[in-house]
This record gives C-alpha cells, structure tokens and sequence, in this order.
C-alpha cells in the first residue's frame, strides 16, 4: 500500500483540503502512474456536492488524467516505466457482457467502475486524480501520443472522448450541420473535434460573449441563445445538435433546430429531469438521445484523431490550492475553456 498526497472534498459542502490516500500493491496487470496534471470537469464538481447521488466522503475527484508510468505489475504488456499515459472516467468493467465484448465499457451491463466515486472490485471506495498517484488495470490506462502536451492531454480524457465519441456515432462529417450548446469544456473541444471531422459548426450560446473565441475554436456560425430570434433564423438548420449544458435547457426549442431525422444528443447531465412535448419529434422524425464518455478503444482513437488533426484543448493550468476558485469560475461560466490542475502543487 502506498500513501499519496491528494485534495478532497469532506462533505458536499466542504471546500478542498489537503490529505493523503491509499493506493494498492499492484496486481499482476496493474500499473502505478505519476499523475502531472489533471482536469477539472463539471461532473467533478457534481459529485463533490452530492448532486447526483449521495457520495461517499471524503471524496478525491478528477477523471482527466495524464502522468508516467512508474511502476508496472509482474504481467503487464501493454505499457513500461517512462510511458506517457492518461485515464479518463473509467477504470474497469466486467470484460465480458455483450458491450463489454463490443470496446463500449462505458455501457458495461454489469456496471463499469468510475476513476472515483465509486466502489472497485477489491470493496475500495476509488479515488481520483487529484493526487499524486494512481493504480489502473493496465486495459483502462491510455497511450498519450507524442504531439499532445501532457498538460493539455488531461481533458481530452473526458471532454475530448464526451464529445467525440457521440460526433463519430451520429455521423458528424462534410456536409453535415452540427451544433454545439454551451461553449464550455465540453463544447469547445465539440466544436474543434466536430470541425475536424468536416462538418459545419454552428455555437449556440447564452449570449455573443465567447463568440471570437468560438469562430477561432472552428465553428462558422455563433448565435445567442438569449435571443429569441437565433430560434427563427435557425429553425430546421442541423442535422445534429450536441448539448452539452450542465443545466436545464428548453428541449422543444432546441429541438425545432433540427432538420428531417436531425438528433439532439444530452451529454450535459443535469441534476434535474429534462422535459419535452413528443411532437417536436414527431413532426420530423427526430431524436433525442444521450451518450457517456466513450470505450477505451474509442478513447485511443480519439486521442490519436487530435493528435493527427493537431487539436488540444485550450486549458488554464492552476495550482492545487485554486481548485475552490476554479470551481466557482467553472460555475459561473467564466473558464476559457478548462482549467487543469499542475499536481506538482500537491
Ligand atoms: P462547463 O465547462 O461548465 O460547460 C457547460 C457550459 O454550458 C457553460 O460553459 C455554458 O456555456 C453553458 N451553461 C452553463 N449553465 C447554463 C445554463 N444555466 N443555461 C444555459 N447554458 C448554460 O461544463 P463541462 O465540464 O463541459 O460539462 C458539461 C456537462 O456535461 C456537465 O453536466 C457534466 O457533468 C456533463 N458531462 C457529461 C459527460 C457524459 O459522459 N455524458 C461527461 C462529462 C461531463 P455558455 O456560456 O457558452 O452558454
Ligand atoms: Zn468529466
């Protein structure tokens, strides 16, 4: 066992404090990391404060990790000391249910394990990636290719594969029309990934605040969703619309942007139900779906996409003591566009 420096949250409430937790000998197929840096999701800060569910505390956020291999267990093939490596929300799953089979662990029917918030296979609550250290089964740790900063490889773990993952599934290339809700960590790597891809993007945010950043990001199109208007103008433009809002959106409005089968897909996960009237699919045989991070195999595609196509996430690096601070901007909307912590602050 080995004790590392972590932050963690004491109760929904409690700001971050300074702390150490357990990380396990390795198993055969373990691998210990070094964390460098690790992002700071909306969802983490869902979790920190019992949004979602009642959490176990205390509780060490963070599931966009990136750091070297340190240590490897006596069977790993896959990766060696010295490797640049990334961990993203997930680090184990059964391996062998019909989704499981098919690289889609994230919908693992018996339940994958989360990177924290959660209970492992050895009955240990798992902690997450603001702290020093990590131990992963080696077929959860990713490859970080050479192109991509470590800094800035850390939210690709989570926003870049959140986003990819439902572009590549519905299809987003040339000639079609995507839209992306909400320029925040998400939506900008939604908006770069999307534009790589070939299609046309289109923000649709709270106001014209972020729109030379949006242009510059990729997209051609920005529009104020506080604006009555920007639903006129752009009623049955897209074929495809990501929201990626952490709260509640008027679904029937964003659904009369979508053209003929257009889809809306949730990967905002708000903590209150969404409703809609079911003619605003009707009328056009669209859908309205949702879509979690995305499989290991899918996440190294990812990764290897944005390092072929240069993309990276524009990240503000923090220290350990500002995650309180950062939280509080990433509420207010107020993060360019993720902020990462530097966990040699720790
Ligand atoms: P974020 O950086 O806070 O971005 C969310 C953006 O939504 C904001 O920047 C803002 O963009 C917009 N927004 C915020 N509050 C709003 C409101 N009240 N009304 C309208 N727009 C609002 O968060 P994130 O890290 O990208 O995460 C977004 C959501 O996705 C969270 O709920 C998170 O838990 C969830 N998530 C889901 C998955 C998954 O697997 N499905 C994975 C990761 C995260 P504008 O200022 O441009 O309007
Ligand atoms: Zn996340």
């Amino acid at each position: 066992m080995k004790n590392v420096k972590a932050r963690a949250v004491f109760s929904p409430e409690s700001s971050f404090q300074a702390t150490t937790i357990n990380r396990r000998e390795l198993h055969p197929h373990d691998v210990l990391i070094e964390i460098k840096y690790s992002g700071i999701c909306h969802s983490d800060i869902h979790h920190a404060r019992s949004e979602w569910k009642d959490e176990h505390y205390p509780l060490v956020p963070g599931h966009e990790i990136a750091g070297f291999v340190v240590q490897v267990g006596s069977e790993v093939t896959k990766f060696k000391v010295g490797d640049r490596v990334g961990v993203g929300c997930m680090i184990d799953s059964c391996g062998e249910c019909e989704n499981c089979r098919k690289g889609e662990e994230q919908y693992c029917l018996k339940g994958n394990t989360l990177t924290y918030a959660d209970v492992d296979k050895y009955g240990e609550h798992t902690q997450g990636g603001y702290s020093t250290h990590i131990v992963v089964t080696e077929d959860f740790v990713l490859r970080i290719p050479d192109g991509i900063e470590l800094d800035a490889a850390a939210p690709l773990l989570c926003a870049g594969i959140t986003t990819y993952s439902p572009l590549n599934h519905w299809g987003a290339g040339p000639g079609k029309k995507v839209a992306v809700v909400g320029l925040g960590g998400l939506g900008h790597m939604a908006v770069k990934i999307a534009n790589a891809m070939g299609a046309e993007v289109t923000v649709l945010s709270q106001s014209l605040r972020k729109k030379d950043d949006g242009l510059q990001l990729g997209a051609s199109y920005y529009y104020a969703t506080s604006d009555p208007k920007t639903f006129e103008d752009l009623a049955g433009s897209f074929d495809i619309i990501i929201n990626t809002v952490s709260a509640n959106i008027k679904v029937d409005a964003y659904l009369s942007l979508l053209k003929l089968d257009g889809a809306l897909i949730n990967v905002g996960a708000p903590v209150e139900p969404l409703s809609f009237n079911v003619f605003s699919l009707l009328s056009q045989r669209r859908s309205f779906s949702g879509s979690m991070i995305g499989g290991i195999r899918e996440t190294q595609e990812m990764l290897d996409f944005c390092a072929e196509h240069h993309i990276a996430p524009e990240i503000e690096v923090v220290s350990a003591d500002q995650i309180d601070e950062a939280y509080e901007r990433v509420l207010a909307s107020d993060v360019r566009y993720r902020f990462v912590i530097d966990i040699s602050t720790m």
